[in-house]
């Protein structure tokens, strides 16, 4: 991974006019969409598209959905921001009911994935050090993972393609390679304070992590009374068909950064923690200026209203077998660009073989009108809102076989 870093590649994004002022850090296409309305996308000029790309996991309740709507519009009525130099009651209902439905007794709020996480590294070191213990900052992630793109999510990450050219990465951390059990005792050390890991790697590929693998994780942190955090900001919110992937692993983590589709495209992240691992966490010891904000906290408690009930997770179950079963027939018919299909929930992806560019594969879906997201591993993700219907699944599977079929041709 050495050397200078290929410029953004532009895929036909447009760089004159106003789209020149924006800063290029994005290889973005060429579309701009004016409204949408459940998994449905429309552009300036009326065209459709199929939106199984859900703004990389976040829309989960897709577009316009008239339950957050109303939850949005009447607290942007009522009050937007007061800060947390007061209590914010939508902020204490939506921690409540999400430690209620998980593993957690504490929760913090944010704005991002990315800070979720920063803030999972603080609470992880802040409880060694409350312990007596400060020497134990060392945080052990792995290959392939993905935490967001700030300093320390960068240094936790450890991918040599983000960091380049930012300075030394901030210390604190060790990577190991994926699945790889004996590097991870040997990475154990009397400095470690945690383990992070996500249930699936989502930018990585959607890399399922074994159930098998979680428990063994979770009594090695035991054994060596090391915290376990578990990212689930992409994982999380009914997106793998339950509310939280790690439940399907019957173990729980000490820490878990969510976002993503906890604010169903309100920008919101949170920190759930057990009371012990946020025992460190006195006041003053973290804090954000927007983070719960009650606009936020409006949203994401009408995201929990639909998405935290039992058969509208069990719908998303079984709409991940009908997934399944259409990629698998893919996977059988187009055996020659596509080397695997990996799916949990509603997060899929098609990992495909060494000489077809999941690049490509997403630029033809685009032109069949139906988006899907890029990921590492040469993997392109399938990520349909968890209102997805039947109909759009079977819609989005013949455009997925029609874009398969013109790279094939093209490629031959
Ligand atoms: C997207 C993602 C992040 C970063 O979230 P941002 O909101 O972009 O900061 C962190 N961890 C995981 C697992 C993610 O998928």
């Amino acid at each position: 991974m050495a050397g200078p870093s290929t410029a953004p590649s532009p895929i036909g994004a447009k760089v004159d006019g106003p789209a020149a002022s924006v800063m290029e850090t994005y290889a973005r296409q060429n579309l701009i969409f004016e409204r949408g309305e459940g998994s449905w996308l429309y552009t300036e000029t009326a065209e459709k598209y199929l939106d199984f790309g859900s703004g990389v996991a976040v829309n989960a309740l897709g577009h316009a959905h008239p339950h957050l709507i109303e939850a949005l519009k009447d607290q942007a009525d009522k009050l937007w921001h007061t800060s947390n130099l007061y209590r914010v009651g939508e902020q204490e209902r939506l921690a409540s009911r999400l430690t209620d439905a998980t593993f957690a007794d504490k929760v913090f709020f944010c704005n991002s994935g990315a800070e979720a996480c920063e803030g999972a590294i603080k609470i992880a070191r802040r409880y060694h050090f409350a312990k007596g213990n400060p020497e134990r900052t060392q945080i052990i992630t792995f290959e392939g993972s993905f935490h967001g793109r700030t300093l320390a999510a960068l240094a936790a990450a450890a991918n040599p393609r983000y960091l380049e050219g930012f300075g030394e990465p901030a210390p604190g951390f060790v990577s190991v390679p994926f699945a790889d059990h004996d590097a991870l005792k040997a990475a154990i050390a009397p400095e470690t304070a945690a383990i992070m890991i996500e249930p699936v790697q989502g930018e990585g590929g959607v890399r399922i992590v074994p159930a098998d693998c979680l428990q063994g994780l979770r009594e090695l942190c035991d054994r060596n009374e090391i915290l376990l955090i578990i990212d689930e900001v992409q994982t999380g919110v009914g997106r793998t068909g339950t509310l939280f992937a790690y439940e399907q692993s019957g173990i729980e983590p000490d820490i878990m950064p969510i976002a993503k589709g906890i604010g169903g495209g309100f920008p919101l992240g949170a920190i759930l923690a057990t009371q012990a691992a946020a025992s460190g966490m006195a006041p003053g010891t973290h804090g954000s200026t927007f983070g719960g904000n009650p606009l936020a906290m409006a949203v994401g408690n009408a995201v929990l209203d639909i998405v935290n009930q039992q058969d509208f997770l069990d719908e998303v179950a079984r709409k991940s077998g009908r997934l399944r079963q259409g990629l698998a027939q893919l996977e059988d018919e187009f055996g020659d660009l596509v080397e695997e299909v990996r799916i949990s929930g509603l997060l899929s992806g098609l990992k495909l073989r060494d000489h077809v560019k999941a690049a490509d594969l997403s630029a033809a879906t685009t032109n069949e009108q139906l988006l899907t997201v890029g990921a590492s591993d040469n993997v392109l993700r399938i990520i349909p809102p968890l209102t997805v219907t039947e109909a759009e699944l079977s819609d989005g599977l013949a455009r997925l076989r029609r874009a398969l079929t013109s790279l094939r041709n093209g490629s031959q």
